[in-house]
């Protein structure tokens, strides 16, 4: 006998019903439910994988039975349930008493009487999901091969709404923990799409332009977001902000002086996301502030100092040229006082430097210069110090061909300076070298300074150009410096229109490339 009309209709009913929901508990208690109908037996059970264990378990069960039911796992090969669940094949066995496999342990914990069983797999992708089981045919009768087929039918509609119910879940759970992660950033986070308009903001987002995110896209990356700020962007911008790969300050000046940092990143079109850009919001305000601070205390104390020290700069080498009359201990002193005093000017020059590249007072080159000639001066510059330290610089021939560059000569000696000493202090090698090289290419020409010294480890390469930053066993004092050298070449180069980067190996060494664009 073949399933009739009633029971195509009864399965049709059931599907609608189970796939219209999609929390997994739900899917699940209505399959439970509609089980019993589909084949009209009394009762019914739901076994799931657990693929971790390889178990079956009841997740949901119905009935004052149940939570002793929830409690029960069955290894797949136990009972009838597991038997299916092993040979992925229905069964039906019509008098449990009769057949080995029937696990008792079930019947004795819900004091249910089992006497007949249509246990059939449940498959999705080809996969096994559970077991679903039918039990005791109603009026006594047997389970059929009819009852089977639309068991099997109801099992794999089942299968599809309980997979898609996990899935749905899956994705709300997924949903769920990026919202929190959105909306607890302390950075904030805009999403807009290729015109502009906001998609989703943060709320500290929001917070930096006083807006509710909810209401949010109704603005546009334009002067009316940035309200008050200077030099408010337009939507046009976004793309070349997107391709400049670096941050962008904005600052309002109302009241207190907010300064407001933003990075933009293209969103590239890919099937899952939307065209568009995400902008990351920092407000820097504090940072500015500590840096200006900083640079005009620097350039206080290094003006301040420079008179004491050209008064002792100028007695100190009288003092030691004539020791006459002094005893060895004043010598050592007299000694004393004039190295101490020369470190002292230097690193005072070079904070004065500093202050001055960074204020922007510098003028813009206004004519090409030789770079072999600036490069042998910042060697010749540094030959005590690489003499006492045992260092050797070689500058390659390459160099010589590097034609004229529209840089500022002075700068640039301290560029290399500065590079040269860190190739130096940076090296507990004792063979200390360091060389000088240079590579050309149609639109740029790029120098670069490589030693073989302690190397750089890689999460602080872009650390190190950042002002007073220095990595931990430096900063520790082992050796001099201010953390100023790396961040005055950057800003140097950089207001040449050049780049610098570094490429380095703990324990081999590292490579600092300055490069200088070619005007055509
Ligand atoms: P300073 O030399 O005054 O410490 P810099 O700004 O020149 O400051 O350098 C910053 C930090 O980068 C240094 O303290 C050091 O830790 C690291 N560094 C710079 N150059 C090298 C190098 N050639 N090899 C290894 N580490 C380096």
């Amino acid at each position: 006998m073949s399933l009739s009309t009633v029971d195509f209709e009864l399965l049709l009913q059931a599907n609608r019903i189970i796939s219209s929901k999609l929390d997994v508990e739900e899917v699940l208690r209505a399959v439970l439910e509609l089980a019993t109908k589909v084949v009209h037996a009394e009762a019914s059970s739901l076994l799931l994988l657990d693929e971790k264990t390889d178990e079956l378990y009841f997740d949901v069960a119905l009935g004052s039975a149940g939570d002793a039911v929830k409690r029960m796992r069955l290894k797949v090969g136990e009972g009838i349930a597991g038997w299916v669940a092993k040979e992925k094949m229905p069964l039906i066995v019509n008098d449990v008493s009769r057949d080995e496999r029937f696990a008792q342990r079930v019947d004795k914990s819900t004091k249910f009487q089992t006497r007949s069983i249509l246990a059939v797999p449940m498959m999705a992708k080809g996969k096994l999901i559970g077991v679903i089981e039918a039990l005791n045919k109603e009026m006594k009768q047997d389970f059929s091969e009819t009852d089977r087929e639309a068991f099997e039918i109801f099992a794999s509609q089942s299968a599809i709404a309980i997979e898609n119910a996990r899935l749905f879940s899956d994705v709300l759970r997924e949903k769920a923990k990026l919202n929190t992660v959105f909306a607890e950033m302390s950075e904030g986070v805009m999403l807009l799409d290729e015109a502009g308009q906001v998609l989703m903001i943060n709320p500290a987002g929001g917070c930096y332009f006083g807006i509710d995110p909810a209401e949010a896209t109704e603005k546009k990356f334009d002067a009316d977001l940035f309200n008050g700020f200077e030099n408010p962007p337009r939507p046009s911008d976004l793309g070349p902000l997107a391709q400049r790969d670096e941050t962008v300050d904005f600052v309002r000046r109302e009241g207190k002086d907010f300064y407001l940092t933003t990075f933009v990143h293209k969103l590239h079109p890919n099937p899952n996301s939307p065209e568009g850009y995400i902008v990351i919001l920092r407000d820097t305000t504090e940072e500015k502030r500590g840096e200006m601070l900083k640079r005009n205390f620097l350039a206080l104390i290094s003006h301040k100092l420079k008179t004491p020290l050209t008064v002792i700069l100028g007695y100190a080498p009288v003092l030691t040229a004539s020791p006459e009359g002094m005893n060895e201990f004043q010598k050592k002193a007299a000694k004393s006082i004039l190295n101490q005093s020369e470190h002292l000017s230097s690193l005072v020059d070079k904070l004065l430097r500093f202050s001055i590249v960074e204020s922007g007072r510098l003028k813009k080159p206004t004519e090409k210069v030789p770079l072999t000639p600036l490069l042998e001066e910042a060697v010749g510059a540094l030959q005590v110090f690489m003499h006492d330290k045992k260092a050797v610089v070689e500058i390659e021939p390459s160099l010589k061909e590097v034609p004229a560059l529209m840089i500022d000569g002075l700068l640039t000696v301290e560029v290399f300076k500065n590079l040269i000493e860190n190739a130096v202090k940076f090296n507990d090698k004792e063979e200390k070298s360091v060389t000088l090289c240079s590579s050309r290419e149609d639109s740029a020409v790029t120098v670069q300074v490589r030693d073989n010294g302690i190397g750089i480890p890689s999460e602080e390469q872009e650390k190190i150009f950042q002002k007073f930053y220095q990595i931990e066993n430096s900063f520790t004092g082992q050796v001099p410096g201010a953390g100023l050298g790396l961040s005055l070449c950057k800003k140097v180069v950089e207001d040449m229109g050049g780049t610098i980067s570094v490429q380095s190996e703990i324990g081999k060494g590292s490579c600092f490339s300055v490069r200088f664009p070619l005007d055509k």
